[in-house]
């Protein structure tokens, strides 16, 4: 199954991405963790998206469409994978038509998680994660069982997105609103787009997501 997951920044794609692929046996690709592996990295890439993602801006189309173009050879993806934060804009969805015709690979579906405006900040600046494994909590909503010690894996080293800041987060919400959200109608247009609630708990959505899924 070849799937795209969009949503405002905080809607949950990521959590809900690393679930399918978990349930579906298929890689989780998401731009942004790529690019932050770049930045970790100290690649050229890294260092030319660092500044702009810092910024809640989009880096460039050329950059992501070659890195998840590159990404989907890999025999990983044979079977199928989740797109998590791409496409991001009309031009990207041209790629995605592009790439995709180019391998002679079909998409699946696009799942749109729906939330309210107000709940995006709050959940956005509150999150934090295991520097060690990846597992997410919040502040307010999901503090790891034992203070200061991963649930998952037991280390003691947690991190924060440089860019789940305030001020930061209201420019990606601007951002998605301006240049990715018209892609819903896109895909709506050409009878691609899912629907999901994506303001229940974790796996309510989940729930909701493999539902909607039943008939692709
Ligand atoms: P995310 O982890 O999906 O929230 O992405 C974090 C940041 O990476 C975004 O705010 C952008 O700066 C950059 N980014 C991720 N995916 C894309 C994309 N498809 N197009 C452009 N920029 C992207």
């Amino acid at each position: 199954m070849r799937l795209i997951l969009i949503g405002p920044p905080g809607a949950g794609k990521g959590t809900q991405a690393m679930r399918l692929a978990d349930s579906h046996k298929i890689p989780h690709l998401s731009t942004g963790d790529m690019l932050r592996a770049a930045i970790a990295d100290g690649s050229d890439v890294g260092k030319r998206a660092q500044v702009i993602m810092n910024a809640g801006k989009l880096v460039s189309d050329d950059m992501v469409n070659k890195i998840v173009s590159d990404r989907i050879d890999r025999d990983d993806c044979a079977n199928g994978f989740i797109l998590d934060g791409y496409p991001r804009t009309l031009a990207q969805a041209d790629s995605v038509d592009e790439i995709f015709a180019d391998k002679k690979i079909d998409l699946d579906a696009v799942v749109e998680l729906r939330v309210d405006d107000d709940a995006l900040v709050d959940r956005i600046t509150g999150r934090f994660l295991c520097a060690s494994c990846g597992e997410g909590y919040h502040d307010r909503y999901k503090l790891p069982v034992a203070d200061g010690i991963c649930d998952n894996c037991g280390s003691s080293d947690f991190k924060r997105r440089p860019d789940d800041v305030e001020d930061t987060v209201r420019v990606r919400l601007f951002t998605y609103y301006k240049q990715t959200s018209p892609l819903i109608g896109y895909y709506y247009a050409r009878r691609k787009l899912l629907r999901v609630d994506g303001m229940g708990s974790i796996n309510d959505v989940s729930q909701g997501i493999e539902k909607v899924l039943e008939h692709v």
